[in-house]
């Protein structure tokens, strides 16, 4: 067992943090406010070679693991979660292409997502259907070489962006199997019958974009479909099993972000004529935070390396986003408090990081969804 980064991961994760430091600290509250993200940072990302890391390197990618991606997305979200937020998500779905993809698909949606030139997005929520996804109605009606697709989803990460979505819809509407009736195809957002209107006033993640959208007789072509008709379900699942291990990435980040704002602030604010690190219900408040973050990264990181060794373990994956998730929401709070009112004004940082962490148990899976994937590991099924 070893526990030491590799060289090349330790100068991943530090080149990671240099960009973010000096890219995204001086925009960040401002994306916020005005809920933009400027594309020239994507573009910034991608000539680095920080989008899509796991992307095999033929087609445009860093040929890297999750565990490097995760490493990134730590470093990102601990300067700004909502600019962390979008430069992970420009990819989110490529997995899938990965995974299940031809390589005719591989070689065409990969490299321009890859070099920060394209955004993609994964559309699955539905007004009715949220955890229980095998609920979505979207239907794609196959007939003629192609699939007309009409329905309506919601809270999509880059509705209003993206140049194509992952859209999972029902395909197969005679099976009467419930897990046998999806599939999942790629939808170009330029094709006639495709609208998205952006949600304004999120409670955190600001710079990030979310739409709800809607496909209206869209017709796409009989090779959009990702991997095989009716399958959708299983292939679903598979993308959450790696998407879930870097979102609890997104919470380590976050959490470790607030502890070092928290610590910059006890270090040098006074209250009774001495600085506040020095009372120690602020010491034992740090070193509760501390030792919870360095869990949830160790958890986190566990997942990945599973994942890179290709043993996804749905249960520790499961276990990994729930705890970084619920670490994130009670480090930013603590942190928070140590901030005193000041904490609550948005020209501190830390009120940012908390309006942000509270998303990271719901989206992805809520936290009671994660629960119950673990008692099913921990117990088997009831
Ligand atoms: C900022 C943001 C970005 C998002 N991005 C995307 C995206 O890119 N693509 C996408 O498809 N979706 C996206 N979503 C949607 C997100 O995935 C869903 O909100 C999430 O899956 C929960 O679904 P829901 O909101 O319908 O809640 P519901 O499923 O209605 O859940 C409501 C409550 O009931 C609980 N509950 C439900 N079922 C059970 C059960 N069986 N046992 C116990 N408790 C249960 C839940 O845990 C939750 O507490 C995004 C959401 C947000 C907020």
């Amino acid at each position: 067992m070893d526990f030491e980064l590799s060289k090349e991961q330790k100068d991943i994760k530090k080149a990671a943090h240099e960009f973010a430091e000096g890219e995204f600290r001086d925009i960040a509250r401002d994306c916020d406010i005005n809920e933009v993200f400027p594309r020239s940072l994507l573009e910034k990302a991608g000539d680095l070679g920080f989008i899509g890391v796991f992307i095999d390197e033929e087609y445009g990618g860093a040929g890297l693991g999750f565990l490097e991606h995760a490493l990134i997305l730590e470093e990102f979200w601990k300067v700004d979660p909502g600019i962390g937020q979008e430069l992970c998500s420009v990819s989110f779905g490529a997995e899938e292409f990965l995974l299940f993809g031809t390589e005719e698909q591989k070689k065409k949606y990969l490299p321009p997502l890859a070099q920060g030139r394209a955004i993609m997005g994964f559309a699955i929520t539905e007004p009715d259907a949220g955890s229980d996804t095998l609920s979505t109605s979207t239907s794609a009606i196959f007939n003629d070489n192609e699939y007309v697709v009409n329905g309506n989803k919601v809270m999509i990460g880059n509705g209003s962006l993206a140049d194509f979505l992952l859209v999972f819809c029902v395909t197969e509407h005679e099976e009467t199997s419930r897990s046998g009736r999806h599939s999942i195809l790629v939808v170009e957002t330029d094709r006639e019958g495709y609208d998205a209107d952006k949600i304004e006033g999120k409670m955190g993640l600001r710079a990030s974009d979310t739409a709800n959208v809607f496909f209206s007789d869209i017709k796409v072509p009989e090779n959009n479909l990702i991997g095989k008709r009716g399958q959708g379900f299983f292939q679903l699942m598979q993308f959450f099993d790696r998407s879930r291990a870097y979102v609890a990435a997104h919470g380590v980040g976050l959490a470790q972000g607030a502890l070092d704002l928290a610590i910059k602030h006890v270090k040098t604010r006074e209250q009774f004529g001495q600085k506040i690190a020095s009372f120690q219900a602020t010491q034992f408040k740090i070193a509760e935070m501390a030792t919870r973050v360095e869990l949830a990264r160790t958890l986190t990181h566990k997942a990945c390396w599973m994942i890179d060794h290709g043993n996804p373990d749905t249960g520790t994956i499961a276990m990994a986003k729930w705890s970084a998730a619920r670490t994130a929401v009670e480090v930013v709070d603590e942190a928070l408090q140590l901030h005193g009112g000041y904490g609550y004004m948005n020209d501190h940082d830390v009120e940012r990081f908390y309006r942000a962490a509270k998303v990271l148990e719901i989206y992805e899976g809520t936290k009671e969804i994660e629960k119950i994937i673990i008692a099913r590991s921990v117990l088997g099924r009831y």
